[in-house]
């Protein structure tokens, strides 16, 4: 049995999630490989697979040699592409809507300024979707905050999940978008399983969160247990919080946007990520200074393998490597940092991966 083939059997997933998630993370397999790598019977493989075809979760696709010689094997593959999700995606400046294949595709975006009034972000999200043409099955939900707690979510509303799927008349999953694209990694990244991993989001807000053991774990961006509420600086100014200093009221849109009008830029912060201008990558740098420490202590006591880096601000590489520099200035050897091969999909995919995960790899 292989090493991946185990830690997801660690994770002691229903039989058939196991089958999915293997489809998913190794690619198309016959159900001879299947039993292989799952430690189930050869019969319990076909009967389940056999459930999974009938459930639309799955189907034939061609045949493989087979390696150990004998009859050519009938390959399974997952049946994600089939399946459409509306995605939106709240950030403090905007909330974006997506049609996507739950594999990740996407078919067509928009996108409004933020509004705080949930019920102007539905009525937004229906013309989208009316214009689109497109029928989905699901709606994915990414909101700043945290979906279990009212008091740090900006959307003011008993039960979000519940009026998107009344409004909508489909499945809705709600979740934290820096949570929600920890999600995403798991399903489309690169995550190994067994690994611990740090996300940290830059822009417009900061976020983190943490995937341990296979499974997101921790992190939202509400101000509880948070990357965003480290202390930063002594004299710093007060925080929504409450206290002073805070690591977001330092590095956020806001912040960011001050400093750069005091050197006299005017820019939005898109354009400031990538602005080749000296002044603009010193407001860069200079906020970077203070990234540093603070995700480097958090890695530490999380005794994070790696830190994966994503939002707007880590767009540019040369962001990224002067953080990994500034990192490196605190110890010796190269910093494991990575930037997330999802950076590019980060206003759809975590929408998707929460329904994917929830209605389809443990749907069943
Ligand atoms: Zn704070």
């Amino acid at each position: 049995m292989s090493h991946q083939g185990m830690n997801v059997k660690n994770l002691r997933r229903s039989n058939k999630s196991l089958i999915l998630y293997l489809l998913n993370k190794q690619g198309d397999m016959s159900r001879k490989e299947l039993a292989l790598r799952t430690g189930l019977t050869p019969a319990a493989v076909t009967k389940l697979c056999a459930e999974l075809i009938e459930g639309g979760y799955i189907r034939e696709c061609g045949v493989a040699d087979n390696k150990h010689g004998g009859r050519p094997e009938i390959l399974l593959t997952l049946r994600l592409c089939e399946r459409n999700v509306l995605a939106v995606n709240a950030e403090r400046n905007r909330v974006t809507f997506s049609v996507c294949d739950m594999a990740g595709g996407l078919k067509c975006t928009s996108a409004i300024n933020f509004t705080t009034d949930v019920d102007e972000v539905v009525r937004a999200a229906k013309s989208f979707l009316f214009e689109s043409g497109e029928r989905v099955q699901a709606i994915g939900v990414c909101i700043i905050g945290s979906p279990d707690d009212a008091e740090y979510r900006v959307w003011q509303c008993d039960d979000l999940a519940a009026k998107f799927t009344h409004e909508f008349g489909v499945t809705a999953v709600v979740d934290n978008n820096v949570r929600a694209f920890a999600e995403a990694e798991l399903l489309y990244g690169d995550i190994r399983d067994s690994k611990s991993v740090l996300f940290f989001k830059w822009g417009p807000g900061v976020g983190s969160s943490i995937v341990a053991n296979g499974r997101v774990f921790s992190g939202n961006d509400s101000g509880v247990a948070e990357i965003g509420h480290y202390i930063v600086r002594g004299d710093g100014q007060r925080c929504r919080c409450g206290r002073y200093g805070c690591l977001e009221t330092e590095v956020s849109e806001e912040a960011i946007l001050q400093m750069a009008k005091t050197k006299g830029l005017h820019m939005g912060l898109a354009e400031l990520a990538v602005s080749d201008e000296r002044a603009a990558m010193d407001v860069v740098d200079d906020r970077l200074s203070l990234i540093a420490p603070a995700l480097l202590n958090t890695a530490t006591i999380l005794n994070a393998n790696e830190v994966v880096l994503f939002g707007t601000m880590f767009s540019r590489e040369r962001t990224r490597n002067k953080l990994a520099e500034l990192i490196g200035g605190y110890y010796t050897g190269s910093a494991p940092l990575a930037i997330s091969r999802l950076n590019d999909k980060r206003n759809h995919i975590g929408a998707v991966a929460i329904c994917a995960e929830k209605l389809f790899f443990n749907a069943q």
